[in-house]
């Protein structure tokens, strides 16, 4: 019944703002950043905001800022408090509260900064945050830090230190542009910063993580796309969390870029009154297929701090590939990961099909949970 409902792709309207915005404005992702909404002030021209809401962006002035493009808040239900993906944009009172065992840097990247901008965990591939800015502003942010200008450590990065860098480590193949959100540059600087890891010629591929084209796909124009066609192997991973995020108007974005030739990937944080029944996973990943997004990874929601409202047991992760591999087509099933506590990095996992096994035999359980025996060699 459920799946039903958030299976279609909905065209997203003005709403509210079809008074003062032309069609022309809508579809310009200049004025939808110029309009993003910023103070709760705003946000109650638009919404009725409950006592807990109220509460959390009075807490949060000072910490993690709001913003929600026009676009996106008319995806929101206004009559529903629990509506997912008002849930992941409007802040709320426990936002506030810091739980045991929640830092500023869950996933410990500062120990990896090697200049400023530049996370060089793993031994071929770097990630580079080129900006603070993101076109709406997720509360389970996990570099809070950074993100929005106003977290405790100030954004920096030097473009000309990055490519230095990169040019001296020829172990470097991979570059995972992030931030903030990379699209949200000008498509000068953006093309810049390609041209300038294009000449570094032990770079193989590069890769932008971004949430541009469901917070605000007006952004992916023709322009965009014939800039970044010319850089491949380029790949996108884009993060999409509920079902009802993949809308006429993000799919339309997301097919301009596949049909650039750009593979797209998919990155989901598993949250909590968001997405953590197996419907709504199962229906996301199938909508995402439908955009040629194939899934890459579901991710445990970090320990950042005010998240514990956002987690569920990491059992619940697990649970949730299970009820997806074999029951649906492969491609639809992401790989689910933990981001170590303290810089370890993403930890793959997945249910156990193992049975038993000794050195001569192996006792296999299939998806439906069948029994299976198989020769050890
Ligand atoms: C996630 C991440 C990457 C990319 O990891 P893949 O598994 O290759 O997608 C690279 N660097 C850092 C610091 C990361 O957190």
């Amino acid at each position: 019944m459920k799946e039903k409902a958030f299976s279609d792709f909905q065209k997203i309207g003005k709403g509210a703002w079809a008074g003062c915005a032309t069609d022309e404005d809508w579809g310009n992702w200049h004025w939808q950043m110029r309009n993003q909404i910023r103070s709760s002030e705003d946000l109650a021209k638009h919404l009725t905001l409950t006592p807990n809401e109220q509460a959390g962006l009075e807490m949060t002035k000072t910490k993690l800022k709001l913003g929600v493009t026009p676009y996106f808040f008319n995806l929101i239900d206004t009559q529903n408090p629990e509506c997912p993906l008002r849930r992941q944009v409007i802040p709320s009172k426990e936002e506030c509260l810091v739980s045991l065992g929640e830092t500023e840097d869950p996933c410990g990247e500062e120990s990896y900064h090697v200049v400023s901008g530049l996370v060089h965990r793993y031994p071929d591939r770097v990630l580079w945050l080129l900006t603070d800015r993101c076109a709406s502003y997720c509360r389970y942010c996990t570099r809070s830090r950074i993100v929005g200008g106003t977290g405790g450590l100030a954004f920096e990065t030097d473009t000309e230190k990055v490519i230095a860098y990169l040019k001296a480590h020829e172990g470097v193949r991979d570059v995972l542009l992030s931030g903030g959100d990379p699209l949200l540059l000008s498509d000068e600087k953006l093309e810049h910063i390609l041209e300038s890891l294009r000449v570094i010629k032990h770079i193989e591929i590069v890769r932008i993580g971004t949430r541009v084209p469901i917070f605000i796909p007006q952004r992916i124009t023709p322009a965009l796309v014939a800039r970044l066609k010319r850089h491949h192997p380029l790949f996108m991973s884009v993060h999409v969390n509920h079902p009802s995020e993949l809308t006429a108007e993000s799919r339309a974005a997301l097919e301009m870029l596949a049909d650039a030739g750009i593979p797209l990937g998919s990155q989901s944080v598993l949250l909590k009154g968001v997405n953590e029944t197996h419907d709504d996973m199962g229906c996301l990943m199938r909508k995402l297929l439908r955009c040629r997004v194939r899934p890459y990874y579901l991710y445990q929601c970090d320990w950042i701090h005010g998240s514990a409202h956002f987690r569920v047991p990491v059992e619940r992760g697990v649970d949730i590939i299970r009820s997806l591999r074999g029951f649906t087509t492969g491609y639809a099933v992401p790989q689910y990961v933990v981001d170590a506590l303290g810089g370890g990095g993403k930890i793959p996992l997945n249910p156990n099909y193992v049975l038993e096994h000794g050195e001569k035999h192996w006792v296999f359980k299939n998806f439906d949970g069948k029994k299976y025996f198989y020769p050890g060699e």
